[in-house]
């Protein structure tokens, strides 16, 4: 039985990957930390749940040694376009926060899994089908911080022998708690505002192609690639994983399906859209597929299917809106 400490519980991949992680290996068995207990009281109460700082090893290490863990999973960060307000701040709490985890990691034997990005490319990768080894020359600070992140992790590995592992998360898109901060963030928003008022007015170009998710396939990815046997590993960090490209104008069209009268206006926010401009159409995702079996679920359809109707029952019962 794994013991695992979730690093960054509270936000939108932590909240879930955590609640699967109690499912799967008993709520005693799963240590919550982040900096804010504000949020998810389910989450905050239903198992052992601790405030603390991604900076601050001793506490981290104290919890570790505590708990007896074995795995960490570190998803605290500052997503894209909050960090190119700040880029001070978000390399601090990236870098330092991801240093801090590796050497709670190493000190005490623990097998580490962070997320990377398509963020972690530029304008000079491939656009189309973004191979796994290629390019990285992003130009954001999130993706500074995200390549610098993945050699981190892959000199930990090489070095101490630390068991790394990690994937290229796209936009990911939940039901349950709204995202922080991203550039794909109206990837989201975009359902709650067809429900709610019929139209949505989006920050990107209707014509901006990019790589998403739908949140069980991210959580299917963060668990499996735990479990996966290190023997057949050749990549670590971090595999591209990929489930759908799409741009605003086709989320629109297969919002129309299921609600005729919905509309889409543009008001183009530059910084959003110079990040989007950098990032891959598309990616390829063959080693994560050899390597640890990696395959999704959901396509544009199911997933809009299920956001509509999901969010819909909510709002119906009047559930929280974003
Ligand atoms: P989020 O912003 O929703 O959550 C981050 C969590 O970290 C928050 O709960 C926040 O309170 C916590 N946190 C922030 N600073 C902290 C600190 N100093 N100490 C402890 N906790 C702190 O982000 P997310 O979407 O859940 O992303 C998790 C990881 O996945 C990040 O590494 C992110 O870069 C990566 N990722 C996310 C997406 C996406 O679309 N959501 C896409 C690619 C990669």
């Amino acid at each position: 039985m794994k013991n695992i400490l979730v690093i960054g519980a509270l936000g939108q991949l932590g909240s879930e990957i955590a609640l699967r992680l109690r499912q799967l290996y008993g709520d005693t068995h799963v240590v919550l930390a982040d900096i804010r207990n504000d949020v998810n009281r389910p989450l905050v109460e239903g198992g052992p749940f601790y405030t603390v700082d991604c900076r601050d090893g001793a506490s981290l290490s104290a919890l570790v040694k505590k708990y007896r863990i074995d795995t960490i999973y570190h998803l605290a960060a500052i997503l894209s376009a909050t960090a190119e307000k700040n880029p001070q701040q978000a390399w601090d709490i990236n870098m330092n926060g991801l240093m801090t985890a590796l050497e709670v990691a190493r000190e005490n034997h623990c097998s580490l899994f962070t997320p990377s990005s398509i963020g972690a490319f530029g304008p000079t990768t491939p656009k189309k089908f973004t191979p796994q080894d290629t390019i990285q020359r992003p130009t954001s600070i999130y993706g500074v911080t995200k390549v610098a992140g993945e050699l981190l992790c892959d000199y930990y590995h090489h070095k101490y022998d630390v068991d790394t592992r990690g994937v290229r998360y796209p936009g990911i898109i939940s039901n349950m708690t709204p995202p922080g901060g991203g550039t794909t963030d109206y990837a989201v928003e975009i359902y709650y505002a067809a429900l709610q008022s019929k139209h949505y007015e989006c920050f990107l170009q209707g014509d901006t192609y990019l790589d998403m998710m739908y949140m069980p396939d991210a959580v299917n990815a963060a668990i499996q690639i735990m479990e996966a046997d290190p023997f057949r590993l050749r990549h670590r960090n971090a595999f591209n994983v990929a489930a759908m490209s799409f741009c605003p104008e086709e989320q629109a069209a297969y919002i129309r399906t299921h609600i005729p009268e919905f509309t889409i206006s543009y008001r183009v926010d530059p910084v959003k859209q110079a990040i989007a401009d950098s990032w891959p159409d598309s990616l390829e995702d063959y080693a994560a597929r050899v390597e640890w079996g990696w395959k999704p679920t959901y396509d544009l359809s199911s997933m809009t299917a299920d956001m509509l109707k999901t969010i819909g029952e909510r709002m119906d019962k009047g559930g929280p809106k974003p």
